[in-house]
Formats: C-alpha cells, sequence, structure tokens
C-alpha cells in the first residue's frame, strides 16, 4: 500500500472526496480543480508493468495493439484500476472523523438507494446496484452522508458482494456500537450477465444483520419493510 502522498493525483483526489465532505477539505477542492488530468507530483506513477500487461492480453486476444483506438488504451486501462479500487486507501479514521454524535434516539435509522459500484475479484468486471443500510443507535449516531461514503470506500476494491456486504456491516458495528445493524444489497454482475447463460436482469442480493437486526424477528421485518419486501427468517 503506497504511502497517501504517493498516490496517483487522480485516485487522491478520489480518496479526498470519499474521506472528505465536499468542501471540507481544501485540498481535496483544489485536487477537484485541477481535475484528473492534472500532471506534478503524485501524477500515475508508471513503472509500466500495467501497461505492458494490458498490452500483453491485447496482442494475446489477436488486437493490434498499435492500431489508432487502442495505442492509449493500456494507459487509460490502468489509470482506470487505480481509480476503482481507490477505496484501499481511504483512511476510515478521516472519513468518520467527527461525524459521530452522541443522540438519546434509538428507532431504527434507515437509509437506502445508495448507488454503488463494485469489481468483481474473480473476473475484474463490474457488479453495480443499490445499498440500503440501517441501524438502531445506543446513544450514538453517525453524519447521514456518511453512509454511502462508507458503501463506497469497500466498493471501490475487489470484492465479493457477499464480502462488501459484511464490510459495511461490521464498519458500522465496530465504529458505533450500536443495538443492531442491517445491511442488503442488490446487484447486476455483468460477469454474470455478460457470459454463459445470458439472463439480463438477474440481480443478486445480499444481506448482514447483527445484533437486533439479527436476534429480533421485529426489528428484521421493520427494516425490511422499509425496503418494501418479505424479511427472511434468520
Ligand atoms: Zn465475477
Amino acid at each position: 500500500m503506497p504511502n497517501p502522498t504517493d498516490l496517483p493525483a487522480n485516485v487522491r483526489r478520489l480518496v479526498d472526496e470519499i474521506e472528505n465532505e465536499i468542501g471540507e477539505s481544501a485540498e481535496a477542492a483544489e485536487l477537484i480543480e485541477r481535475g484528473p488530468g492534472a500532471t506534478g507530483p503524485g501524477h500515475a506513477e508508471a513503472n509500466g508493468r500495467v501497461e505492458a500487461a494490458v498490452r500483453e492480453i491485447l496482442v494475446e486476444i489477436g488486437e493490434d495493439p498499435d492500431r489508432q483506438g487502442l495505442v492509449g488504451t493500456p494507459e487509460r486501462v490502468h489509470r482506470m484500476y487505480t481509480e476503482l479500487t481507490a477505496g484501499y486507501h481511504v483512511d476510515p479514521d478521516r472519513l468518520i472523523n467527527g461525524a459521530i454524535f452522541d443522540v438519546a434516539y434509538s428507532e431504527m435509522v434507515v437509509v437506502k438507494d445508495i448507488p454503488f459500484y463494485s469489481l468483481c475479484e474473480h473476473h475484474l468486471l463490474p457488479f453495480f446496484g443499490s445499498a440500503a443500510v440501517a441501524y438502531i443507535p445506543r446513544g450514538r449516531v453517525i453524519g447521514l452522508s456518511k453512509i454511502p461514503r462508507i458503501v463506497e470506500m469497500y466498493a471501490r476494491r475487489l470484492q465479493v458482494q457477499e464480502r462488501l456486504t459484511q464490510q459495511v456491516a461490521d464498519f458500522l458495528q465496530t465504529n458505533l456500537e450500536p443495538q443492531g445493524v442491517g445491511v442488503v444489497m442488490e446487484a447486476t454482475h455483468l460477469c454474470a450477465v455478460m457470459r454463459g447463460v445470458r439472463k439480463p436482469g438477474t440481480i443478486m442480493t445480499t444481506s448482514a444483520v447483527l445484533g437486533l437486526f439479527r436476534s429480533r424477528d421485529r426489528t428484521r421485518a421493520e427494516f425490511f419493510a422499509h425496503l418494501d419486501r418479505a424479511a427472511p427468517r434468520a
């Protein structure tokens, strides 16, 4: 894992966006203004290995890596993968920094329709969909805007959907110590719809339930009612 200050500018910018509210960090704002094409220190440090590997793939599939449309492809692919995996570099402490508040509220908090995009670690193809995250506070709540960022921190990595779902739940459980957490993710996997049996529209659903969401049927039912679907039995 490179030192945060050594990250390419395009990746640093994404990490900053996930860690900070817009306008919260002068550094992030500056990077956004400079745009992803900014050069200088931290610009995509090319040792050429990814580029060489992508070029090799192009040759292996029978393409001509020197034809016009493909000349810049190895570099673009390298850059893209660093962006799609920027989540590895997000510092969770900076992400939640100052956004956990003592509040005497003990009803369910639900944030749903959170869009996410991730990469299947088996095929390096995208899977994407939406997440719903709920928890029952134990005297502490987290700023609403942080929850989609937590999802993004874990989604921008090589993932399997089951682990992604569990990681979001575990993160909230660890950092907020609520009475319970529930996470449901629904996603389309391009490796499933583009390859083999073509079943466009196939959606995979995963869930992770902790604390009261696991132990109490009523809580789980309330959560799934928010999602307009029937609650599975634990
Ligand atoms: Zn896959």
